[in-house]
């Protein structure tokens, strides 16, 4: 997608506009859910302190596309602390601009600034931005396509980071002991639910020192499941691992 062919000039008047319009309307977080875990003992059970907590659509960007969306010298403004000691959701939201104009208007971004800038979509997101998004562990964004982010100072145009995020987990390698797995390993996670329980299989083993133990999953999968409806909620060790380089 080339700005050009986006008249990026006639684009960005626009969104600027909805951006203004929209500005200061908070968009709902999901808290995290932690259902009754899975009965029964040994080193391998479900434990009782995992939270799944959904992640929905959001940006994370560098500093210097922060200035160039916000304004020369701006920094991102912490609002709501997330799960993980030190991530927060940022009162700043961008405009995310796909092909042939088609616009999420109101998209949160998250703290803090990262070396790279990345969009993580659900699928129903990307359905109706006309992006193609891969299911892509993060960081590992090479060759994936890019969007247009619009602010209230300016717009970015990335050439790729629009991405699904793959579902994952993470967790201090305390944890790992426990639940018997590695660092970039797959675990499967069940979560019942009356009338729709859901076994998401490749639920990606993200380890750190700091890392408190957490499910993140996407707002689609966390629908298909009726998470805030769970009884209990199940992680196993898959006996694989992911071959992709971000990790
Ligand atoms: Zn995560």
């Amino acid at each position: 997608m080339s700005a050009g062919s986006m008249e990026r000039h006639q684009v960005e008047q626009l969104v600027r506009q909805i951006v203004r319009r929209v500005a200061g309307g908070a968009m709902p977080q999901a808290s995290p859910i932690v259902p009754a875990p899975a009965a029964g003992g040994g080193k391998q059970a479900t434990p009782s302190n995992l939270v799944v907590s959904i992640s929905a659509r959001h940006v994370h960007l560098t500093d210097a596309h922060v200035e160039k969306l916000f304004g020369p010298g701006r920094k991102l403004t912490p609002g709501k602390a997330l799960f993980q000691d030190g991530f927060y959701a940022a009162e700043e939201t961008v405009m995310i601009v796909g092909p042939r104009r088609r616009m999420l208007p109101e998209v949160r971004v998250l703290g803090p600034t990262r070396n790279f800038s990345q969009v993580e979509l659900a699928m129903t997101d990307a359905i109706s931005l006309g992006i193609q998004a891969p299911v892509r562990h993060s960081g590992n964004i090479e060759g994936t396509p890019g969007c247009v982010l619009v602010g209230p100072a300016g717009a970015v145009e990335l050439s790729q980071g629009v991405i699904r995020a793959a579902r994952h987990v993470h967790m201090s390698f305390e944890d790992c002991e426990k639940l018997g797995v590695k660092n970039g390993e797959f675990m499967t996670l069940t979560i019942k639910s009356p009338q729709c329980t859901v076994s998401f299989e490749d639920l990606l083993v993200r380890a750190d020192k700091a890392a408190k133990l957490e499910v993140h999953i996407d707002t689609d999968e966390g629908n298909a499941c009726n998470l805030e409806s769970a009884t209990e909620i199940i992680i196993k060790p898959q006996g694989k691992s992911c071959s992709c380089q971000a990790h």
